[in-house]
């Protein structure tokens, strides 16, 4: 579907055609947020959209003309969701309307003993075209493949039907649930998120990152995939092929294709390096260049620096969200980043010291941050234990004020004056603090002096 540059700061979202889709900027916001996006919508708005083109229950067709305001909302949660669902959008999609007719379809077949009619590729390809039409153009290219995996699940499970109920259904009385895959990445990645990096759950905190990994990898082994073999399992045990090449990444420096027409048209080059007609094998260090090699070099030379500024990549070929963030989580790992929870809104961020305990999100579209709500919160609470703190604080908030309103001439000596009452007037709260003061006495000489 797609692939991933990771780099030394986050990574490069590469669609089919090469192009940049998204990029990170190392921060990881995107994977934190998204582990506490709402998507519990979902499963109704499928329910929603075949709805209005089939008839689940009898798979009659309704004969209705859809069209993109039909799935608007879907779009919406998938842009809001994660970059990865916004630009894939239409996979993401056409593969779990795929997976919802199929698991209908088969329930059918296990449950109600429809008969064999239901297995016609007619009849199969027919319906599901009509329900991929309004999504994309290829809807017969998707069908293909949804019907060989629903032959692949029929053939499969055929003589399991323990299997085939666990796997698919959860159990024969629950109802199948649209963007299954999706609910469960979300669950998957946030489960990862606690047992790999949340340094406050208090069991997981006595072993090394890299036995909670492993883990975490046995435990979703267990429950998650053990059912599964071969290309299914790998999808849930989030593995991810790695390809390693020298092959610049297409427009690798910004959005923009990248015009290789400069480079290509140094056409002395080729000239120049004949009759070996290729640089790199040419003996540049052997051969002491001609001075025309030379000037054709530092061009190029010249060109590299004005078009590259690539920093080594690994590459990584995907097929869905949960292999992305499976990637950038085993990124942070290695990068010994390590999250908790925001002591405001209760969720992870990426604290700059064990003791930071608020983030900076924005508050509900106000605007303001977790972490000023919070160190607020924190020195109201100061104030109230600390009365003489509280007393020393408006004392100096006058005086402060006094000094503010003073003309030039006298500024800074109360300045000086005020640094000196500061100083006491400490001095004098500690005394407080330790009891030789009373809190009554203190407040008489904070408003006399
Ligand atoms: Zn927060």
């Amino acid at each position: 579907m797609a692939s991933v540059c990771f780099g030394k700061e986050g990574y490069k979202l590469l669609g089919l055609d090469g192009r940049i889709r998204y990029e990170s900027d190392g921060s990881y916001t995107a994977l934190l947020d998204y582990v506490y996006k709402d998507i519990s919508a979902l499963p109704g708005l499928m329910e929603q959209y075949i709805e209005k083109i089939i008839d689940i229950e009898t798979f009659q067709l309704n004969g209705r003309q859809c069209n993109e305001s039909d799935y608007d909302e879907i779009k919406e949660l998938f842009a809001s969701m994660h970059p990865f669902c916004k630009h894939n959008f239409v996979d993401i999609f056409a593969d779990a309307i795929g997976a919802y007719f199929n698991t209908s379809l088969i329930r059918k077949k296990h449950y109600e003993n429809q008969s064999d009619s239901l297995c016609d590729k007619g009849w199969y390809i027919q319906k599901i075209k009509e329900l991929l039409s309004p999504i994309t153009q290829q809807s017969a290219e998707f069908a293909d493949r949804y019907y060989n995996d629903y032959l692949e699940w029929i053939g499969a499970y055929d003589d399991d039907e323990y299997a085939d109920t666990m796997i698919l259904f959860g159990d024969a009385a629950h109802p199948v649930v649209g963007f299954i895959d999706e609910l469960r990445t979300q669950y998957a990645i946030k489960q990862f998120l606690l047992f790999a990096l949340d340094t406050e759950v208090p069991t997981l905190s006595t072993l090394s990152v890299a036995q909670r990994v492993w883990l975490y990898g046995e435990l979703s082994y267990f429950f998650d995939a053990s059912w599964y073999d071969g290309e299914k399992r790998k999808k849930y045990n989030m593995e991810a092929i790695k390809h390693v090449s020298l092959v610049p990444i297409y427009g690798f420096q910004d959005t923009q294709p990248y015009d290789n027409s400069a480079f290509f048209n140094e056409t002395s080059l080729l000239e120049l390096f004949s009759p070996s007609r290729h640089v790199l094998t040419a003996p540049i260090n052997d051969n002491p260049l001609t001075k025309d090699m030379t000037e054709a070099l530092g061009r190029l030379v010249e060109h590299t620096k004005t078009y590259c500024h690539a920093e080594p990549y690994e590459k990584y070929e995907i097929k869905n969200l949960r292999q992305l963030l499976f990637l950038e989580i085993m990124q942070m790992i290695q990068n010994n980043v390590t999250i908790k929870k925001c002591e405001h809104c209760d969720m992870y961020f990426i604290p700059p010291n064990n003791r930071i305990k608020f983030c900076e999100r924005l508050v509900d579209c106000q605007n303001v941050t977790c972490s000023t709500i919070g160190s607020d919160r924190k020195f109201q609470q100061r104030m109230k234990d600390e009365p003489e703190l509280d007393a020393y604080n408006r004392a100096y908030k006058t005086r402060h004020a006094r000094v503010r309103r003073a003309n030039a001439g006298s500024k800074n000596k109360l300045h000086d004056e005020l640094d000196d009452w500061r100083i006491e007037a400490k001095k004098k709260m500690h005394e407080v603090k330790e009891g030789k003061l009373s809190l009554v006495e203190y407040e008489a000489w904070l408003k006399q002096k």
